[in-house]
């Protein structure tokens, strides 16, 4: 009956006429039985229900009938259709016309309804409605390989062996950087020494980007005249010698002498864009958030869409275009002179929420956290004040300030924030917002955050404050963080089930910043191995932490699709597979709500479809055309 009701509706929307007739119908036949209204219920029982009950399936069964066999563009059939509506339906076969689902339902239906031009044998392949990606960085990720592969560097020998070679290729005085290095992910947890990087690179300049922090070798020091004398306070020394130990705060990078000019040329720039986006659709993935950005960027992508090459929708974040201590009335004009918030654009790309940046990164100690990072804190960071709690770059009043001209201005505010300290403070600040102002709506968001207390939970609860995670990072980092922190504050280290459990909304993404392969990328964008991570709590060392907080597959999926379509304020057009939504879905190899566990991250994209076309097809599926058969 679903079906047929679901059939109704879609001839409907094709006929004004038969629409107005039949909004009619179904008005009265609402207001009679669903709001049981005792006079109108009675009076249209008596007057009217009979004949036009009658009338009314008599007119569903004629419609049905003489146009049952309508033509869509395309219909996949004989599959396992996953399509993360709101009752968990699983279907058999799909239709889509005009770049949307018309119908999901089982094979004969599907094939009894439609004639399409194409068609697809799924060959019993699950679908899932397209990978939302909550946060990556796919401009700065794009280019990072462009020159060169960056290494997937797991031991400092292999760091060590990446810098010789570095040596061999490139002239005495060039830079070796790596672009963004975590000494904390390596097996041995520390950054190189300065000694160890000069024995390989005695006459060239070395760089490993951590972004909150770094290290360099003592050529890179000569070639940017610093010295122990002279070396700005983000240059870290040797606590026994007081020389320079090679090790710096991000305050420090300016000094290094290296020419960023621009090598790349614009449509070198875009090329490497278009071939990151269709790496994205390999792995399933349909939409995107970029994680920060400005109107650049925006435009970026706005001229992709136009020349035809965007295969990701996007959802554009902007960084905050002024400064935190800026004055009311700077912060206005700053938002007034973009020109555009929350929600501009249409489903291709639209800009995104308004973000700004409270504290540093749990891999560089520079997390805020609600007590001292302590003395695990000591030999991994090399933190030595014992009240040290990390960096927080925006108090709760300034914090305040710049919410209220979000929302004045219409944005969503979102905040970079990774320690529990940092998201305290956030959540502070909504809250007193939140007692003038509505935020609910908002759909405000804690970028990161990892630990969440239960108050803080509660807290996101009740302000519809979202919790935009991934779980890269725990698969990357909760070995590290256990070593560092302890276990009791481990417990509340990426508590999914608990923030499902209480009802605030969890989005998926991965944070990608450098290199482009999913697996070992920085971070890893493969989404089937996040869900893995949330499914079993396994982090990439074999480690199992916490599996009261392990999600169903079928929350994880929903992280990846549906949460992510709410963030950004189209739950409506996208996020499962239902009648009227965009047609992006992605076939995949197996079935992910039944197959052994750890084969959900070696899942493989089969094809991935954008509004109705085909953007991946790895070549296991035939498209037919059966209509050339006919003719
Ligand atoms: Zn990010």
């Amino acid at each position: 009956m679903c079906q047929v009701k679901q059939e109704v509706d879609n001839l409907i929307k094709q006929d004004p006429a038969k629409s107005a007739a039949f909004s009619v119908l179904k008005y009265l036949v609402y207001r009679a039985f669903i709001n049981r209204s005792i006079i109108v219920g009675s009076l249209i029982r008596i007057l009217f229900c009979k004949p036009i009950c009658l009338l009314f399936t008599v007119a569903l069964f004629f419609i049905s009938c003489d146009t049952s066999v309508r033509p869509v563009d395309l219909i996949l059939y004989n599959g396992k259709i996953i399509s993360v509506d709101q009752d968990h339906t699983i279907s058999e076969a799909l239709a889509i016309k005009n770049g949307k689902f018309l119908s999901v339902g089982s094979n004969q239906e599907i094939k009894k309804l439609f004639r399409a031009t194409q068609s697809i044998d799924l060959q019993g392949l699950s679908v899932i409605p397209g990978i939302i990606e909550g946060h990556v960085h796919p401009i700065p990720a794009s280019i990072s390989e462009h020159f060169e592969e960056i290494p997937d560097v797991k031991t400092i020998a292999e760091l060590l062996s990446w810098v010789q070679l570095q040596v061999q290729e490139k002239p005495q005085g060039s830079w070796i950087i790596h672009p963004k290095f975590f000494a904390t992910r390596l097996q041995e947890m520390r950054q190189p020494t300065i000694v160890e990087l000069d024995s390989v690179a005695p006459d060239h300049p070395v760089f490993l980007d951590g972004s909150y922090g770094g290290m360099v070798n003592s050529a890179a020091l000569r070639m940017s005249n610093v010295s122990t004398r002279t070396a700005e306070e983000g240059f870290l020394r040797d606590p026994q010698s007081g020389e320079l130990n090679g090790m710096l705060r991000r305050s420090a990078f300016e000094f290094l002498a290296i020419d960023h000019s621009d090598q790349l040329s614009d449509e070198e720039r875009r090329f490497d864009l278009t071939q990151l986006l269709q790496m994205y659709n390999q792995v399933g993935i349909t939409s995107i958030t970029a994680g920060s950005g400005t109107t650049k960027d925006l435009d970026v992508f706005k001229s992709l869409r136009t020349s035809g090459d965007l295969t990701v929708r996007i959802f554009q974040n902007i960084s905050i275009p002024f400064n935190h201590q800026d004055s009311i009335e700077q912060m206005r004009q700053a938002l007034d002179d973009l020109g555009y918030h929350t929600g501009t654009g249409d489903e291709w790309v639209r800009v995104g929420a308004l973000k700004a940046v409270i504290d540093g990164g749990v891999l560089t100690g520079t997390a805020y956290l609600r007590e001292p990072w302590g003395l695990g804190a000591k030999e991994i960071y090399g933190i030595t004040d014992p009240t040290y709690r990390g960096v927080l770059r925006i108090g709760q009043e300034d914090l305040e300030r710049m919410i209220l001209v979000a929302l004045e201005k219409d944005w969503k505010f979102t905040a970079h924030v990774t320690g529990g300290g940092g998201v305290d403070v956030l959540l502070n600040a909504i809250e007193s917002v939140a007692e003038t102002q509505n935020v609910m709506d908002k759909r405000f968001s804690v970028i990161h955050g990892n630990f969440y207390t239960e108050n803080a939970i509660i807290k996101m609860k009740n302000l519809g404050v979202y919790a935009d995670m991934q779980p890269a990072w725990f698969f990357k980092d909760a070995d590290l963080l256990y070593q560092v922190l302890g276990e009791d504050r481990m417990q509340t280290f990426h508590p999914y089930k608990s923030l499902f459990d209480a009802g605030a909304i969890v989005n998926g993404g991965s944070d990608h910043m450098v290199k482009l392969n999913s697996y070992t990328a920085i971070n890893p964008y493969n989404p089937f191995l996040s869900m893995w991570s949330v499914v079993t709590r396994k982090t990439e060392l074999g480690s199992v932490y916490n599996t009261d907080q392990a999600l169903s597959r079928l929350q994880a999926l929903q992280m990846y699709t549906i949460n992510n379509a709410f963030a950004s304020f189209e739950e409506d057009i996208k996020g499962s597979i239902e009648p009227g939504k965009l047609a992006d879905l992605a076939v995949i190899s197996e079935d992910l709500l039944t197959c052994a566990e750890d084969r959900i991250k070696e899942i493989q994209v089969v094809l991935t479809m954008v509004d109705g076309n085909i953007v991946f097809d790895n070549g296991t599926l035939d498209v037919d055309e059966p209509e050339d058969r006919e003719r």
